[in-house]
């Protein structure tokens, strides 16, 4: 059953303090850039870290849990199943790899699988939505955009407009267990403010062709600040963008996820010595 036996994951996550005193560390020292970024350029928001944590151990996801952190990030359906299975029930898991609608079930069945952020067909959508129990709380969705042109990068191409609003459409009218909350992109790694820019454009011409009368977005306090895009009444849409290096240039951009890995967790293990997906 397993195909991830080279990952260390024991029945009870325990990391050594060596490696608890360098996560800490590491999670301090970006999370202390965030907040630098943010308490500088739109004082009062707080985006949300995620945590990359794949192919990294259940004991250096708990490390990081034991220091405050709940959002977590992982690619892989399997490896993902595995580790919701061993760590604490109130961590919000954001699925970031790329949906297969085979693995759909598997994913959506996850009670606290909080987002799926790399949507991009309706198929999959249906899907998770078929999948999703009716018990469990709504499963976000973002809808990962082609900003950089990149084969090799999934998600719709950012200038797809008909095609992105037609897959909002189809999740906001014909998913009632998923939510459409905002925009991830990956992005080429010199892709920039060029991109994020990209990115935010097709968020805030997205947010006008949404419904009225449908559920979507996270809600956000009026009183906010209204120079701010991707708002339509009470409602916001997000956008998930920026890695380890340049996490801070995204939240100078607009970001409201942001995406940490390598800058938390350490380098990772070249692909190939990794088991399959
Ligand atoms: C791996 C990964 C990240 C984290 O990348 P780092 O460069 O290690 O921070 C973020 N987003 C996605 C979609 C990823 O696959």
């Amino acid at each position: 059953m397993s195909t991830t036996s080279s990952l260390p994951i024991t029945s009870e996550p325990l990391p050594t303090p060596h490696r608890i005193a360098e996560l800490h560390a590491s999670l301090s020292e970006i999370r202390a850039g965030v907040a630098a970024v943010c308490g500088s350029s739109s004082p009062g928001r707080s985006p949300t870290l995620v945590a990359v944590s794949k192919y990294k151990p259940a004991e250096d996801v708990r490390a990081c849990y034991d220091a405050g952190q709940r959002d977590f990030g992982e690619n892989y359906a399997q490896e993902l199943v595995e580790k919701a299975a061993l760590l604490p029930r109130d961590v919000r898991w954001h699925f970031i790899g790329t949906v297969q609608s085979n693995k759909a079930k598997a994913l959506a069945s996850i009670e606290n699988l909080y987002a799926v952020q790399t949507l991009a067909s309706s198929k999959v959508a249906s899907a998770l939505n078929r999948h999703r129990q009716a018990e469990h709380a709504p499963l976000r969705v973002l809808i990962q955009l082609n900003t950089s042109g990149e084969e090799a990068k999934g998600g719709i191409a950012v200038g797809a407009e008909e095609e992105i609003a037609r897959l909002a459409a189809h999740v906001v009218r014909a998913c009632p267990r998923l939510r459409f909350v905002g925009l991830m992109t990956i992005g080429a790694p010199d892709g920039g403010e060029g991109e994020f820019g990209a990115l935010r454009g097709a968020r805030d011409r997205l947010v006008r062709a949404l419904p009225d009368d449908a559920v979507w977005g996270e809600e956000v306090e009026v009183d906010g600040q209204d120079q701010e895009g991707g708002r339509r009444g009470g409602r916001r849409l997000l956008l998930s963008m920026g890695m380890s290096h340049d996490f801070e240039l995204a939240l100078q951009g607009g970001a409201d996820i942001v995406r940490v890995g390598t800058g938390i967790f350490g380098v990772r293990p070249p692909k190939k010595e990794l088991p399959p997906a």
